[in-house]
């Protein structure tokens, strides 16, 4: 049967464009629908904007460092409209190279909202398409709790569009999103509290990451109330907002924002027609090569629900994209050690296993930790602390974690990665000589082992 195209791709984010772009190049006919934004999320709504809004949220703590070294800024002000309108720029800038770069590598792009109609046919914008393959990478979307009063919070989404920075923010969850936006709404001023259901936020991460990030963002004034969880939001006369906590507190705010995890995005999409299966936890179900239950159909990104990281959702591209039309090329996608950063002020980044998890995994562990202050604030009254960890097999000498808190944390651990997917033991680090001074060297010199 011959098929419109080759390729049929939903979605233009990460994975989308990754998949679309090299299917493109190695011949096939590609289109790719797209209903809201070039770039997806990450472009859009999530990794860029949020990076500039932290870009701009450092400036404050920089110009307040700034004394130590003998400048007076005195009358500094900031200006909310002007990052958010500068910030739009970009991305629109950012929107038009997506669509040239889809364009100019032979792809057809259909502004619209795509529907499955068959296991090799597309709607949009009531004309259909027919493709002998689909490949869904339509992404996430925020997800609140069902309480009453829902509707008066916002969510990243709106907060990249916000008029004015709130005076008083309320930030709900414990993940990347809700300590990043913590950090961005503290940094430029709002008097923030990030509030977490459980005993302590950042689960998942390094305990010393999350106690030492814990200590770090009481020092700079955020107000962390863990254990607490809103049941109700109410809008007072004077347009504030009341938030009745479960156990009965209640909290004023100028904005409650919700970082509580994403759904997939599967509204109208269609899958049902074509018997696409969904997994327990709601995400498409797919196989090791990414095929949904319907073979002709693939998914990639944050709709499968692995790892909800651009570069992940790009290697699934590519890797779909290499097995259909170059499979000579094609690479499964090795999720192990997959370098991530938390982009708060501190930043956080981490490789690798966790302490607790290379003990749950039965590795007899030595660990490497330090703590200390920057000699960048020493001239300074910033009284924060780095801490870098390294979590090392005492068997194999091969070390299994990295894990840091503090200033330009993620561009350090980016090597760091590259070293223990090396299989780098400790002893290497030990070789590797330092770059002097700087805050990474103290990766490759901490030479005691913690005493338990
Ligand atoms: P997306 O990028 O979400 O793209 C999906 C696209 O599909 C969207 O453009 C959507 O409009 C479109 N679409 C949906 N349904 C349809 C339909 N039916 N028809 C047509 N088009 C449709 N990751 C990082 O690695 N680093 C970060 O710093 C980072 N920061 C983030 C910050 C925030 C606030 C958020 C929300 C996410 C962040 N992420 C970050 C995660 C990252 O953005 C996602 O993992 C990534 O965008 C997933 O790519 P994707 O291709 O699966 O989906
Ligand atoms: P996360 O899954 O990281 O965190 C969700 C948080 O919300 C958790 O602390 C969770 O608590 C809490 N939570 C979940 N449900 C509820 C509820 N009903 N009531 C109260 N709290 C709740 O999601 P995010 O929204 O922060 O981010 C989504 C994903 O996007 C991330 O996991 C990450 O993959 C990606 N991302 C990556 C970034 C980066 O690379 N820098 C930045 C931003 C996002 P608990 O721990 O108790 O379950």
């Amino acid at each position: 049967m011959a098929f419109d195209f080759d390729l049929f791709v939903i979605g233009a984010g990460s994975g989308g464009v990754r998949a679309a772009r090299f299917a493109a190049g190695f011949g096939a006919r590609v289109a790719v629908a797209e209903s809201r934004y070039l770039g997806g999320t990450c472009v859009n709504v999530g990794c860029v904007p949020k990076k500039l809004l932290v870009y701009g949220a450092h400036v404050a703590e920089e110009l307040e460092q700034a004394r130590g070294f003998g400048w007076s800024l005195d009358g500094a002000r900031f200006d909310w409209a002007t990052l958010i309108g500068n910030k739009t720029r970009e991305i629109q800038r950012l929107n038009g190279i997506y669509r040239n770069l889809l364009v100019n590598s032979g792809v057809t792009l259909l502004d619209g909202h795509a529907r499955i109609v068959g296991a090799h046919e597309v709607e949009v914008n009531g004309q259909r398409y027919s493709a002998e393959h689909i490949l869904v990478a339509v992404g996430g979307w925020p997800q609140v709790p069902d309480i009453p009063g829902k509707e008066l919070a916002i969510t990243s989404n709106e907060a990249f569009y916000l008029e004015r920075l709130p005076r008083r923010v309320l930030v709900v969850g414990g993940g990347y999103i809700a300590v990043e936006f913590a950090s961005i709404f503290h940094g430029l001023g709002a008097q923030t509290a990030l509030l977490y259901r459980g005993e302590r936020f950042l689960r998942g991460f390094d305990e010393a990451v999350r106690s030492h990030m814990e200590e770090e963002l009481r020092k700079k004034g955020l107000d962390l109330p863990f254990t607490s969880d809103i049941a109700a939001i109410e809008r007072q006369g004077d347009g504030s907002l009341l938030a009745t906590l479960r156990d009965g507190r209640v909290l004023e705010a100028d904005c409650v924002f919700y970082a509580t995890g994403r759904r997939p995005m599967l509204d109208d999409l269609g899958l049902e027609s074509a018997g696409v299966a969904l997994d327990a936890r709601g995400y498409i179900a797919v196989d090791d090569e990414y095929r949904t239950s319907v073979p002709s159909i693939l998914a990639i990104g944050d709709v499968i629900g692995r790892v909800q990281l651009t570069p992940v959702a790009l290697a699934e591209g590519m890797a779909v994209a290499r097995r259909l039309f170059r499979p000579a090329e094609y690479r499964p996608v090795d999720y192990a050690l997959i370098p991530t950063a938390v982009f708060s002020l501190p930043n956080i980044a981490t490789v690798g296993l966790t302490e607790q998890q290379a003990r749950e995994r039965g590795h007899a562990v030595k660990v490497f930790e330090s703590r200390f202050r920057p000699m960048k604030l020493t001239l300074t009254d910033c009284q924060e602390r780095t801490l870098m960890k390294l979590v090392v097999d005492a068997d194999s000498d091969r070390v299994l974690g990295c894990h840091m808190v503090g200033p330009e944390a993620g561009e350090i651990v980016q090597g760091l990665a590259v070293a223990l997917k090396a299989g780098a033991t400790k002893a290497v680090f030990d070789e590797t000589l330092g770059i002097h001074p700087s805050a990474a060297e103290e990766f490759v010199t901490m030479r005691t082992p913690r005493a338990d």
